[in-house]
């Protein structure tokens, strides 16, 4: 089965043709964030007024580049939510317009389903297991028993891990988005700054907004008293924290739920600090673990078309009556 995806839920246009849930085909992902790096993070309007333009020039490229019509597509899908609600509605439309013109089945897909089965891209899912996402919209610790069935047993109370990555980077002027370099300069410094472990707990919650606080007061007041901030140190520092935060709860989560597969998605899960101590904790207790090649960790559309073979295989169909949600909880 080929299925036609599509992802605008933030700043990339992405169109990905995906066979039977594994196999990539074809795949363009133009990125926004260019522009958006000079107002230091994503504008939503301008972010849905450039998916407007790009949306059938990306169609048509992913089709082209496969060598393809619609004709030999069996499918169309689409991420329906969460994300930015301008962005979302783009794709939307253009999947629902595309499904009905060539009278294809229509898929909704949760973004964060996709982030979780851009490793099946890598090795088939083995269940159970669970999903650490760290993207720069979420954090969550997932169970799954079976093939698209979730159960959130954890996650953020208030920001995101990669939004925290990017606030901590913009106090040390570094541009947007700041988790690729912070992640560089934390192998090049050393943990020699006393930040907190956040909400270090029996509990599957993080909060990371109490480290970004700590890591922009204790900025500030070096600069008021002169003194140059460290700035590889500091990123070491920081990125020591909230990995071993990251990792600890779920191991914790990995035993208690007596789960042997652990799989990671999103943005950060290119993190190398985060897949090092992963690889580590995951060896010594006899853990399977599977992180996406880093271009499946970011948005694209490949991982949308590979979890919406399940989504359908579920019963996940959609008509032109489907919606964009900005919010939406993945079940
Ligand atoms: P996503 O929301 O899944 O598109 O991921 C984007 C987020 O991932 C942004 O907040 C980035 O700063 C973050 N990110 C990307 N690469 C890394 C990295 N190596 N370390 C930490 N964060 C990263
Ligand atoms: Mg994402």
């Amino acid at each position: 089965m080929k299925i036609l995806a599509i992802e605008s839920s933030c700043d990339k246009t992405s169109v990905s043709i995906i066979e039977d849930g594994e196999k990539e085909i074809s795949t363009v992902v133009l990125s926004q964030m260019d522009t958006h790096a000079s107002y230091g993070g994503v504008v939503p309007e301008i972010a849905s007024r450039m998916h407007i333009e790009n949306i059938t020039l990306v169609i048509e490229e992913c089709l082209t580049k496969a060598n393809m019509t619609m004709n030999d597509i069996d499918a169309v899908a689409v991420t329906y939510g969460p994300g930015l609600i301008g962005s979302l509605l783009i794709g939307v439309e253009a999947a629902k317009t595309l499904a009905l013109i060539h009278n294809k089945p229509l898929i909704p897909v949760h973004h964060i389903a996709g982030h979780i089965y851009a490793n099946n891209l890598v090795k088939r899912l083995e269940f159970p297991l669970l999903a650490l996402i760290v993207s720069g919209g979420h954090t969550d610790i997932v169970l799954m028993e079976k093939d698209y069935s979730f159960k959130r047993i954890g996650g953020t109370l208030d920001d995101a891990v990669g939004e925290c990555y990017d606030k901590v980077a913009r106090v040390l002027n570094i541009p947007y988005p700041g988790g690729p370099l912070v992640d560089k300069y934390a192998h090049e410094g050393s943990d020699t700054y006393d930040l907190p472990l956040p909400l270090n707990d029996d509990s599957y919650s993080f909060s990371f907004s109490g480290i970004k606080s700590a890591v922009i007061n204790l900025a500030h007041n070096e600069e008021q008293r002169g003194n140059e901030i460290r700035v590889k140190d500091l990123a070491c520092s920081f990125q020591n924290r909230v990995v071993e935060i990251l990792t600890k709860k779920t191991m914790k989560a990995l035993k208690e739920y007596n789960v042997k597969n652990l799989i990671v998605a999103g943005g950060v899960a290119a993190n190398k600090g985060l897949r090092e101590r992963l690889e580590v904790l995951c060896n010594e207790n006899d853990i399977n673990l599977t992180v996406p090649v880093i271009k499946y960790c970011t948005d694209n559309a490949a991982m949308i078309g590979a979890a919406a073979y399940f989504a359908y295989k579920n019963g996940a169909i959609a008509d032109t009556s489907l919606t964009a949600k900005a919010t939406d909880t993945l079940k």
